[in-house]
């Protein structure tokens, strides 16, 4: 067995907001490491941080002080073309509202990363085909997001961040939109992706009940992770 490899690690994260010359204070202090094909789940109230979090873990915005890697490469020391690089090689993201492009199929917002590589047309559409098949969305590939229900396009949301085949999926309240029913179907299929292909997760998520399904829970309080 090949030791314990973490894809995604912060340390003494901190993040505050200034309001005029107020200092608002979010994360003082956060410290985190994801194993390769973890699930963690991050919970807390609303306004605790979490979205903050997310971002800055995924390269999407600054922390004001503290240590971020991805891969064990700290992105403080990378350009911002290798940054960039690296957090489109490793990284997937999955939002609330799943920001697909309406204009689009299924079968080609899934397969829009890949072709934003320069992957072939074909191998493309094969690789989102399949990966849309692991979401049960076999039967939905020409469908756009209009005409697919909300928990559909939440599933071709996690098929479009899996595509790629980041290391790590960073899912900010992903079922957060959906009735409890289809939440908890989208968020077992996140979990079932997790197990089937090693993707490690991190689920941000307001709702108890669906954390409690992940192998870690971390309760994001004062602005600190704690266990
Ligand atoms: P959560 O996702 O846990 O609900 P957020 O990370 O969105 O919390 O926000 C944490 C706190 O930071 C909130 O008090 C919010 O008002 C504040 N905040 C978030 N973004 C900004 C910003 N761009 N400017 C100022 N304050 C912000
Ligand atoms: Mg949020």
């Amino acid at each position: 067995m090949s030791e314990r490899e973490v894809v995604l690690s912060c340390r003494d994260l901190k993040k505050s907001y200034w309001q005029g010359k107020v200092e608002v204070p979010v994360l003082a202090g956060v410290n985190l490491e994801v194993a390769r094909g973890e699930r963690v789940a991050i919970v807390g109230a609303s306004g605790s941080g979490k979205s903050t979090l997310l971002h800055i873990l995924g390269g999407l915005d600054a922390a004001s002080q503290g240590e971020v890697r991805i891969l064990g490469r700290d992105v403080r020391t990378l350009g911002e073309a290798e940054r960039g690089h690296l957090r489109n090689e490793a990284l997937g993201f999955v939002y609330q509202f799943h920001h697909l492009l309406p204009e689009f199929t299924a079968l080609e917002n899934v397969a829009m990363p890949l072709l934003i590589r320069r992957m072939a047309p074909s191998a493309a559409y094969a690789e989102a085909a399949a990966m849309l098949e692991q979401v049960g969305l076999k039967h939905r590939l020409e469908h756009k997001p209009g005409e697919l229900s909300g928990g559909e396009r939440q599933r071709a949301a996690v098929a479009r961040a899996l595509v790629t085949k980041p290391a790590c999926v960073l899912a900010d309240e992903p079922t957060g939109n959906l009735d409890r029913r289809t939440a908890g179907a989208v968020f077992d299929l996140m979990l079932a992706l997790n197990e089937s292909l090693g993707t490690s997760f991190i689920i941000v998520t307001h709702d108890t009940q669906l954390a409690a399904k992940a192998q870690r829970i971390l309760t994001l309080e004062d602005g600190a992770l704690c266990s």
